[in-house]
C-alpha cells in the first residue's frame, strides 16, 4: 500500500474493455494529474503480437505506479488447443510478473441497489467488508499429480507468506473499521494451525485492531447470516477464492464489483471482477461502475488519495440514487435505463 507517482498503465483488453476504459480515463482526468499510457493485453495482444502479454507491456506495467486492467477474453480466442495462446495468460503473466500476492475485494452494496441482493434488504443494509485473499501460495501452487487412481494436491504455507498477507489485513483494518477476522481450518489442517499461530503472534504489533478467528465453514455461514458484522477478512488462497465470490454475490450486481491485487512493492493491479461481456460489446451499454470503483481502489491503495477515492465512491452512489441503471442493474423505484456514457456523465457531474 504505497503512495507514489502518477503514472498509470491502462490495459483496456477485449470486449467491453475499451468502452469502460474510456469511462475510467474521463474520471481520472477529472480527479488529478495522471500520466496514462495504454497497452494491449489479452485477445487484442494475441491478434497483434501472437501472445497475450508481451515483455514490453509487462515492463511498461512494472515501470508504472499503478495498473488498471479492464477485461480480457472472448469467443474469438476460445480454444482447447494447449499450444494456442489464450487471453487469460495475460492476466496470469501480470500477476506473476508483478509479484501480486494479495487480492482485495471490497463488498459495499450501494443503498440504491439493495433490492438486487439475494439477501433480504435489512440483512444486507450497512454491509461494508473487505476480503483479503492470499494469491500466490497454498494448494493452488503446491505439488500435484496422479498415481493410478489416486490424485493429490499439496497445501503448503511458510511463516513469511502468512506474515506478509496478515500485515495487509491488519493494515487494511487500520484504515477501515479496526476489525480483522482471520479465516482458517485450524481444527483440521496443519497449514491452518501455522496460519493462526502466525496471525496471533503479529496481533500485538497492531494493538488497535480487534482480531478474531473463524473456521472457514463457519465463516461461509456467517457471511450470509450477519454480513454487517464483518470488516476485514484475511484468508488463504483456496478459502479466499470461495469466500470472496460468496461475499461478492451478496450485492447481486456483477457490474458493481471492483478488486485490487497488491505486491510487496511496485505497482498494484486494479480491475473489475466481471469479464469482457462479449454479448454486449460495442453496444454502448456496458456498466462502467465496477471499473470506476476499481479506480477508487487505485486512488486509495496506489496513490494514497483517500479523499478523492471517497468522493468517487460517493459519486457512484449518487448516480445510482438518481435512478440511473445500465441494463445489467435492477432494483429501485423510478429507474431510467442509460448506457456507459450517460452513466459516466452522471458520475462526473456528482464529482
Ligand atoms: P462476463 O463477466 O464477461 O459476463 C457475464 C454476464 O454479465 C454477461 O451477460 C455480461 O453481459 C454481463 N456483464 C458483465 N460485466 C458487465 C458490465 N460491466 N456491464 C454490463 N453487463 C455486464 O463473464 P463470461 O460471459 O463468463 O465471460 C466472457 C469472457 O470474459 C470470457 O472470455 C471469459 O474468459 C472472460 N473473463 C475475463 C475476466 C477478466 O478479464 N478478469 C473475468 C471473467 C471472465
Amino acid at each position: 500500500m504505497s503512495e507514489g507517482g502518477n503514472q498509470i498503465a491502462l490495459l483496456p483488453g477485449d470486449g467491453i474493455g475499451p468502452e469502460i476504459a474510456a469511462a475510467a480515463k474521463r474520471v481520472l482526468e477529472a480527479l488529478g494529474d495522471f500520466e496514462i499510457s495504454e497497452h494491449l493485453i489479452g485477445g487484442a495482444s494475441i491478434d497483434e503480437h501472437g501472445t497475450a502479454l508481451t515483455d514490453e507491456v509487462l515492463e511498461a506495467c512494472r515501470q508504472s505506479d499503478a495498473v488498471l486492467l479492464c477485461a480480457v477474453g472472448g469467443p474469438k480466442w476460445d480454444t482447447t488447443d494447449p499450444d494456442k495462446p489464450r487471453p487469460e495468460q495475460g492476466l496470469l503473466g501480470l500477476r506473476k510478473g508483478l509479484g501480486l500476492f494479495a487480492n482485495l475485494r471490497p463488498v459495499r452494496p450501494s443503498e440504491a441497489l439493495l433490492e438486487a441482493s439475494p439477501l433480504r434488504h435489512e440483512r444486507i443494509e450497512g454491509t461494508d467488508l473487505l476480503v483479503v485473499r492470499e494469491l500466490t501460495g497454498g494448494i493452488y501452487f503446491g505439488d500435484s499429480g496422479r498415481d493410478g487412481d489416486r490424485a493429490h494436491d499439496d497445501c503448503a504455507y511458510t511463516v513469511e507468506e502468512i506474515e506478509r498477507i496478515a500485515r495487509v489485513g491488519f493494515e487494511a483494518a487500520g484504515e477501515r473499521g479496526g476489525k480483522l477476522t482471520s479465516v482458517d481450518k485450524a481444527n483440521v489442517l496443519e497449514t491452518s494451525r501455522l496460519w493462526r499461530e502466525t496471525v496471533t503472534r503479529l496481533a500485538p504489533e497492531y494493538g488497535e485492531i480487534a482480531l478474531d478467528h473463524l473456521l472457514v465453514d463457519n465463516a461461509a455461514m456467517q457471511l450470509v447470516s450477519r454480513p454487517t458484522d464483518f470488516d476485514v477478512i484475511v484468508t488463504e488462497n483456496l478459502f479466499g477464492d470461495i469466500l470472496s465470490d460468496e461475499a461478492a454475490m451478496l450485492t447481486g450486481s456483477l457490474g458493481m464489483l471492483p478488486s485490487a491485487s497488491l505486491g510487496e512493492s511496485g505497482p498494484g493491479l486494479y480491475e473489475p471482477v466481471h469479464g469482457s461481456a462479449p454479448d454486449i460489446a460495442g453496444t454502448g451499454r456496458a456498466n462502467p461502475l465496477a471499473t470506476l470503483l476499481s479506480v477508487a481502489m487505485m486512488l486509495k491503495y496506489g496513490f494514497g488519495m483517500h479523499e478523492e477515492a471517497k468522493r468517487l465512491e460517493k459519486a457512484v452512489d449518487a448516480a445510482l440514487a438518481q435512478g440511473l441503471r445500465t441494463p445489467d442493474l435492477t432494483g429501485g423505484a423510478d429507474i431510467r435505463e442509460v448506457g456507459t456514457e450517460e452513466m459516466t456523465d452522471a458520475v462526473l457531474q456528482s464529482l
